[in-house]
């Protein structure tokens, strides 16, 4: 069976994310650092997070796992990267909610152009195992939002 176009967009932005992330290493002086570990594939990723003024002024990561995990973290980053606190975190929900809400329509609706190439990883619906693995950045994130709320960075 032939891919279809979206699959073969899918393939080659991941594919591209993979082999040239964007935001990986270190920042010099992060305001947050979350380290998650997804155990169903062994992925393991390092976010850090710089915060100016109520706003991301600064993200990268760092990790090792499946092409999955480290693309969709590298999207992640290019797409948050300037963004205020609340907007990073309403993007975590879209993201989050276009992977699991069971109404197919709603999930296409979410994968805009908010996400930039992340709405692309609206593919993994198809592999349920392979969720975690996209979701992993998106998480961090969510924690590292979650300790800037209780620790008032
Ligand atoms: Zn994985």
């Amino acid at each position: 069976m032939a891919l279809s176009k979206l699959d073969r967009l899918y393939k080659s932005v991941v594919m591209d994310h993979y082999e040239t992330p964007r935001y990986k290493g270190h920042l010099g002086q992060p305001s947050i650092r979350v380290e998650l570990y997804n155990p169903s594939c062994g992925d393991v990723l390092a976010l850090e997070i710089a915060i100016t003024d109520g706003k991301i002024s600064g993200v990268a990561f760092e990790g090792e796992g499946c092409a999955i995990s480290m693309a969709s973290a590298s999207m992640m980053c290019q797409q948050i990267n300037g963004l205020t606190l609340k907007k990073a975190s309403s993007l975590q929900s879209q993201f989050s909610r276009m992977l699991t809400v069971e109404d197919e329509k709603e999930a296409q609706a979410l994968a805009n152009e908010d996400l930039g190439d992340a709405a692309l990883l609206i593919g993994i619906r198809k592999f349920p195992a392979r969720v975690k693995c996209a979701s992993l950045a998106w998480q961090a994130l969510y924690n590292a939002l979650d300790k800037v709320e209780l620790e008032k960075i």
